[in-house]
């Protein structure tokens, strides 16, 4: 999945941006609360990560800003931990949840997890489609029922981009998009070869190709 990092502290946000990378999340890192709502306008996030305290803009404004336009994307408030009052105002202004201050990044990465969820309206933390099974918690697959598959980070972004919207198609850029963040080289070839890899580990059927649109995964 792709995620929108905005986060004027310098450290901080390379530490959370190699944590989402990690984490097979396509992460794209803006400083300031003006280069936030201008990413978001340009490039559909699953998640937004939101510092309060920024430049240009404050990150409650933004949160405000992206609600009066109608964004729904999941969005993932950063605050201070004594400062109850803002997080109360993020809740109000449209955040799905808060991460306190210092944070710890597995905690970071398991309510990312969840809120991406709940806006896609499973509640179970297993993705699921009518043969394929994905845990976000530990990036494993497995085909009607059989054992669990290791993945790569990249394959896991993408089968989980597939597996969030089963029965659609995405075309390559659009799993690119996933795949891939800001000033991260895409080879030319890179979505089939990783759909290659996916189908070698999970069996061919795992990932159907609609000709000239795209690939999906089976809803039933
Ligand atoms: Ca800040």
């Amino acid at each position: 999945m792709r995620v929108l990092l905005v986060e004027d502290d310098d450290m901080l946000g390379r530490a959370v941006r190699d944590a989402l990378k990690d984490a097979a999340c396509a992460a794209d890192w803006v400083r300031d609360g003006a280069a936030a709502l201008h990413a978001a306008s340009t490039q559909h996030y699953d998640a937004v990560l939101l510092d309060l305290g920024l430049p240009r803009k404050d990150g409650m404004e933004v949160l405000r800003a992206l609600r009066q336009r109608n964004d729904a994307v999941p969005v993932l408030v950063v605050t201070a931990r004594d400062a109850l009052l803002s997080r109360v105002e993020g809740l109000d202004a449209g955040a799905d949840d808060y991460v306190l201050k210092p944070f710890d990044m597995p905690e970071l990465l398991a309510r990312l997890r969840a809120v991406v969820r709940r806006k896609g309206g499973t509640a179970t933390p297993v993705l699921r489609s009518a043969r394929l099974e994905l845990d976000p918690a530990t990036h494993e697959a497995r085909m009607d029922g059989g054992p669990a598959v290791a993945l790569s980070r990249r394959e896991f972004a993408l089968l989980q981009a597939l597996m969030l919207r089963p029965g659609a198609i995405l075309s390559r850029s659009e799993l690119e998009d996933r795949v891939y963040g800001w000033g991260e080289e895409v080879e030319s070839n890179a979505i089939e070869f990783l759909i290659h890899a996916l189908r070698k580990k999970l069996g061919a059927e795992a990932i159907r190709n609609v000709r000239g649109a795209g690939w999906m995964v089976s809803k039933d």
